[in-house]
């Protein structure tokens, strides 16, 4: 199977797997896995931040996240495409009583400054006290789009301004980094907060990294127990999250390479349309035209009996990301599987 609905899909390399078999580990809810330790260490490094916290998931990271920041009531702002809006099933209000401010994400998943502006509240009893801005870094829903340092800082500086803290969806932040060719840190060290995935592009089983203060990664820590995230012997894990971050961000420009490769051939293909600018980075985004007979999960059903898993992420509108595992004889094989479901009558 060539599966193209996420680079979650992505299995841990043999090196990785090798690397967790030979883990030294300990109670991490001790602070004593000394495999989770070196992982936090080199995150916080590489983030440019202070301290950082070994999480179960990008969704993990983004609420304790959200939770250190903001008390009962406060308001975060963040775009309506956010994956913290859209994905993460509303865990900010169900267990932080964080209330939701949503902007129009822009074509490249950024939020106007005149619109955050706007957005944040007068001090009066009438309203949520604003407390945080989050973005989004490359933006899922927006095609895998990106944002520059400049715009990042734009962003920092208005919230230092009005007194607010920024917290960065970086889940996939390598592959920004990598289609601008700036430092990892030069995106992420200016905000307060940042995740970012180990399990997608960067091809690990499981976990994200928070990066922040120490004083802040404390109280997350506390966050992070109280969700039942506390994990003990975790070096486990962490030990392929190591292996990542010294091996995957590097190679990152193969796929977003072999997205532009994908997006070419299937341009190529009658009744199929891509979104403009697509693929930024390693999604490719496309739709059906209207002559096109069939919804896009029977396409995808015909996909599959051609061998290709594709996402589907509309009536007529697909998702296919490239990653670790998909070569470049697999992008030739996927543009002829479009070709022969859709001509399939
Ligand atoms: C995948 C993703 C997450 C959540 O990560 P999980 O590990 O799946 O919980 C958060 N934000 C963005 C932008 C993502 O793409």
């Amino acid at each position: 199977m060539i599966d193209l609905r996420s680079d979650t899909v992505t299995q841990p390399t043999p090196e990785m797997r090798a690397a967790m078999a030979r883990a030294e580990v300990g109670d991490d809810v001790y602070g004593e896995d000394p495999t989770v330790n070196q992982l936090e260490s080199l995150a916080a490094e590489m983030t440019g931040h202070e301290a950082a916290l070994f999480v179960a998931s990008g969704t993990m990271g983004n609420l304790a996240a959200i939770l250190a920041h903001c008390g009962r009531g406060d308001e975060v702002i963040m775009g309506d495409k956010a994956h913290t809006f859209l994905f993460e099933a509303g865990g900010i209000s169900a267990l932080g009583g964080v209330h939701s401010h949503q902007l129009p994400n822009q074509p490249d998943g950024s939020l106007r400054l005149t619109d955050i502006r706007e957005a944040i509240r007068p001090d009066d009893p009438h309203f949520p006290v604003s407390r945080l801005i989050t973005l989004e870094n490359t933006h899922n829903r927006c095609g895998g789009t990106y944002q520059p340092p400049e715009y990042i800082q734009q962003v920092v500086d208005l919230a230092r301004e009005r007194g607010l803290r920024v917290h960065l969806d970086g889940a996939r932040v390598f592959n920004a980094a990598a289609a601008l060719g700036v430092p990892l840190a030069a995106l992420t060290a200016p905000v307060d907060s940042v995740t970012f995935c180990l399990s997608k592009g960067l091809c690990a089983p499981v976990g994200s990294v928070l990066c922040g203060s120490q004083a802040f990664i404390a109280r997350a820590r506390r966050v992070r127990k109280m969700l039942g995230g506390g994990m003990r012997q975790a070096g486990v894990l962490a030990a392929a999250g190591l292996v990542a971050l010294r091996t995957m961000p590097g190679r990152l420009h193969e796929d977003h390479r072999r997205a532009r490769l994908l997006a070419e051939g299937l341009r190529q293909i009658a009744g199929v349309r891509l979104d403009e600018g697509s693929p930024a980075t390693n999604m490719v985004f496309l739709t059906l035209e209207d002559e096109v007979p069939f919804a896009a999960r029977e396409v995808a059903t015909r996909l599959q009996q051609h061998g290709v898993r594709v996402g589907v992420v509309g009536a007529r509108r697909f998702r296919l990301v490239t990653h670790y595992w998909i070569r470049d004889e697999d992008i030739a094989a996927t543009v002829g599987a479009f070709r022969q479901a859709l001509a399939a009558g």
